[in-house]
């Protein structure tokens, strides 16, 4: 007879047939800089830091074995346009080249939108109500050059509009990045998902939403034509988001494509969990590394999870 249960009769025998890992290289740690340091006392990863604390958050973490870290920038003052985002002496150019010289084995990656940085809260410039597509992608393509300049590995556009690879890989190779990667959200989803991250970044829209121009969850396919178009245009890497909701689209872009594809287990994942474990219902632990076992057992190459740290750890 099949007994299946042989193999599950000790931790050394489940682990000889273990067939997913969980590797803290392939983690990316998202990090939020502004103006001044602002804890946040429950989700924890979800606190600003002002520049110095960045530097020596990046240092703490870069010592416990953490490879790469996103960074994203709340800046002092929003405007229409959003040009905090592309200024030299802007929240995330000043960070980069902190961090480039007191972590400089940490891979540095950057959000590349406008929405923290726009008074409206979208994630481009409006025309109306609008967002205008290709005025926004101009401005996101400057964002890229600027943070690349200022000491970024990877530029990761996040904003959905069409033809932003492109042109963001156009502006690169015209400013001598040609070796730079755009690690692209590919595939990102108008999710319900994102309203801690929004509170932590000060980008909630002021009107309206963003499912003009983040996609539909409900679709799939869709999800492989913009991972299509990426390729075409210049991604390197492909990512989806959020992670545990869309899991099979993680598998179908895993099966379609050979680009690195990663997922973002985002904020509202991670607060999820902490809700629940801080009334005493899960094991933050347990629960966490459950999750995030499924997300790379889906088909992640990397992923960005507000646990790396805590991973770093537990690992
Ligand atoms: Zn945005």
């Amino acid at each position: 007879m099949t007994r299946l249960r042989r193999l599950r009769r000790s931790d050394r025998l489940r682990a000889l047939v273990r067939e997913t890992r969980l590797d803290l290289d392939d983690f990316i740690l998202p990090l939020f800089v502004g103006p001044t340091t602002q804890p946040n006392a429950d989700l924890p990863a979800l606190g600003r830091h002002s520049v110095e604390d960045l530097v020596s958050e990046a240092e703490e973490v870069s010592r416990l074995g953490v490879r790469a870290v996103l960074l994203f920038g709340i800046p002092e003052e929003k405007d229409a346009e959003g040009s905090g985002a592309w200024d030299e002496d802007g929240v995330v150019q000043c960070a980069l080249r902190e961090l480039r010289e007191a972590a400089p084995g940490l891979v540095l990656m950057t959000d590349v939108c406008l929405c923290e940085y726009t008074s409206h809260g979208h994630c481009g410039v409006l025309e109306g109500d609008e967002v205008d597509n290709d005025a926004t992608v101009e401005r996101l393509a400057r964002t890229a050059v600027s943070h690349v300049e200022a000491g970024a590995d990877a530029v990761c556009p996040s904003d959905m509009m069409d033809g932003r690879i492109r042109a963001v890989r156009a502006a690169l190779d015209e400013s001598g990045f040609e070796e730079t990667p755009i690690v692209s959200y590919a595939a990102k989803y108008a999710s319900a998902f994102y309203g801690p991250f929004r509170d932590a970044a000060e980008s909630a829209p002021a009107f309206g939403d963003r499912r003009g121009y983040q996609m539909d969850p409900a679709n799939v396919r869709e999800a492989l034509r913009e991972c299509e178009l990426d390729v075409r245009e210049g991604a390197d890497v492909l990512i989806v988001k959020p992670a545990l909701p869309n899991l099979d689209v993680i598998r179908a872009v895993r099966e379609r494509f050979d680009l690195p594809a990663g997922a973002y287990n985002v904020s509202g994942e991670y607060a999820m969990l902490k809700a629940a474990s801080a009334r005493g219902w899960l094991d933050e632990r347990q629960a966490a590394l459950e999750s995030l076992t499924a997300v790379v057992r889906a088909g992640a190459d990397l992923v960005v999870s507000y646990w790396t740290k805590e991973l770093a750890t537990w690992l």
